[in-house]
């Protein structure tokens, strides 16, 4: 039933598509906009459209950004001979958050993930194996402690380690807040990837 005007509802029902907002989430956004001064609405929808048109990926790293180089593949003080392996772009930002890390990254957009049906091609692998051509020390595989995460990092040492390329994995315990049903699994995907041959 509808018990607004119907361009209320369709306003929550649209704000609902977001992530993490319910129903009572989406009507109090609802009433809070339209309670709003227009200009200030305005600038939401505006940021919003914009932001999602000029948005792409940097040409060197794959990560989301305004420009065809990101700021800090374009900066020259960086280690370009670093590169750090992520899944996405808010990864990224974690790390850079530390400011302890001067050198590239190479962002994945995804992990691999057999149960999800995404495979090495549908991550920006081919991408990063090109940028391996040139001189580069060290990547470092800073995927996520999730069994995607784990998987992806494996399958990517055991593509770099034949050019003779150094690969790292970060350390990882129990990720705070992560998803502690694949710790077994992680486990042993861990002793899987540690094996010795006899
Ligand atoms: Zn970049």
């Amino acid at each position: 039933m509808d018990y607004y005007s119907s361009q209320i509802t369709k306003l929550i029902e649209v704000l609902e598509r977001l992530p993490g907002i319910g129903s009572k989430s989406a009507a109090r956004l609802a009433f809070h906009l339209i309670n709003m001064p227009e200009d200030q609405v305005e600038e939401i929808a505006e940021t919003m459209v914009k932001t999602r048109r000029d948005i792409r990926y940097c040409k060197e790293c794959c990560t989301l950004t305004d420009r065809e180089i990101c700021p800090i593949c374009g900066n020259p003080e960086r280690n370009h001979k670093e590169i750090m392996v992520v899944e996405n772009t808010r990864d990224l930002a974690a790390y850079e958050k530390t400011g302890k890390y001067n050198g590239v990254y190479h962002v994945l957009q995804g992990a691999i993930s057999p149960m999800l049906g995404i495979g090495p091609s549908d991550i920006r692998l081919k991408e990063l194996m090109k940028r391996l051509e040139k001189d580069v020390d060290e990547v470092i595989i800073a995927t996520n402690s999730s069994l995607e995460g784990e998987t992806t990092a494996m399958y990517i040492s055991k593509l770099i380690k034949p050019a003779g390329i150094k690969v790292t994995r970060i350390a990882s315990g129990v990720p705070v807040g992560g998803d502690l049903e694949y710790i077994d699994q992680m486990t042993l995907l861990r002793a899987l990837d540690g094996r010795v041959e006899l």
